[in-house]
């Protein structure tokens, strides 16, 4: 039996990748090691970081004036990281919280720096939705402007950017390579890897250089981007094996076709699952239809009483990891770029009969 895996995180990872990774482990090209063995400063790991640093630079088409930084702590490694690393002493910063992440980020922010806070989620007709972009209430001079455009929790995307002189901070955790994007519209991007990338322990941030800090700040040195940015990512020794294994998804993702194919793609896979959620009465999403995300669909069942019995069933069918977030309830798929469209074809069959016998 094929098994998909729906997990938000850590999620499946390519087949083929890990393929190639099986194949490589004990004895990387004829080394008589493994990659996960070998110096970070050594010849053949840097080549493969340097390799996969340009694989994501080619994908993204990230600016020369941008660093890429792979570093440690996830998302709320990042959440601690950007306002240690770009707010200004006497000046707040604006913090949108569409979902559950980034009001997780602003709890974090405010032990570092001054800030406001905007909750941009609310109800209308019974559907959860956001304030656009265009209405946002923010300051131009504000240190920075957080947002997360994929909220992985709530299963919300939106894609417009606001208007504004301040720096644009995005945790793009749960969309990165999923769709294209402007890097040279951001001042920071960050994404822990465990999604979209690779597994987890690795975390990207995409700096654009005016914003790195002054040298010799008082920053903990492992969230300091300039420290990072001067010692290429090994200031101190990096989570190799997870570096490595995010250019093997890179290097897959330009023979897909690069993130173009995959936002299409993407698009296919959401039309599928949500098209077959709104024609029926047996199950629902309950967000906007212009903030759905395309990665993290939550569904419900009209009979809540059959949620355990739904999740058994579909993992007894393999189809793993569907139970919902525990704040939202319900199920989740995610469908990250990893997740073949006959991945979300197979779940809307079961899905199927699911509500033939218990409908
Ligand atoms: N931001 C978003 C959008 C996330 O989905 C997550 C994790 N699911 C985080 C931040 C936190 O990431 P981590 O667990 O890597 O700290």
């Amino acid at each position: 039996m094929t098994t998909y895996n729906f997990c938000a995180g850590p999620a499946m990872l390519p087949v083929e990748v890990m393929q190639q990774a099986q194949e490589e482990l004990i004895n990387w090209h004829g080394r008589g090691c493994s990659i996960m063995e070998m110096s970070h400063r050594g010849k053949d790991f840097m080549q493969v970081a340097a390799q996969a640093e340009q694989d994501l630079r080619d994908l993204l088409s990230i600016p020369a004036n941008y660093k890429v930084l792979f570093m440690h702590g996830g998302g709320r490694g990042q959440f601690s990281a950007v306002p240690l690393n770009l707010a200004k002493t006497g000046v707040s910063a604006d913090y949108i919280v569409s979902g559950a992440w980034s009001k997780a980020a602003v709890e974090e922010a405010e032990k570092f720096t001054a800030l406001k806070a905007q909750t941009i989620q609310f109800k209308q007709d019974g559907l959860r939705t956001l304030v656009p972009a265009s209405d946002w209430q923010l300051n131009d001079n504000a240190s920075f402007v957080h947002f997360c455009p994929n909220e992985t929790v709530d299963g919300m995307e939106f894609i417009d950017l606001p208007s504004t002189k301040a720096p644009l901070v995005a945790d793009l955790s749960s969309t990165i390579l999923s769709r294209q994007i402007d890097v040279s519209r951001y001042g920071v991007i960050y994404a822990g890897a465990q999604k979209n990338i690779g597994p987890s322990g690795l975390t990207l941030a995409i700096v654009r250089e005016d914003l790195l800090p002054a040298k010799g700040s008082s920053i903990p040195s492992v969230l300091d981007y300039r420290l990072a940015a001067d010692n290429d990512s090994m200031f101190n020794t990096p989570p190799t094996y997870a570096w490595y294994l995010a250019g093997l998804v890179f290097q897959w993702l330009k023979r897909q076709g690069g993130v173009e194919a995959m936002q299409q793609r993407n698009a296919l896979k959401a039309q599928t699952l949500y098209g077959y959620i709104d024609q029926s009465d047996f199950y629902r999403n309950d967000v906007a239809p212009q903030f759905r995300s395309s990665m993290n669909v939550p569904f419900l069942l009209a009979d809540e009483t059959l949620n355990d019995l739904f999740v058994n069933e579909a993992e007894a069918n393999g189809l793993l990891a569907l139970k919902g977030h525990r704040m939202v309830g319900g199920m989740r798929a995610s469908i990250y770029n990893a997740m073949p469209l006959e991945g979300v074809q197979t779940l809307v069959t079961f899905m199927k009969e699911f509500e033939r016998v218990h409908g």
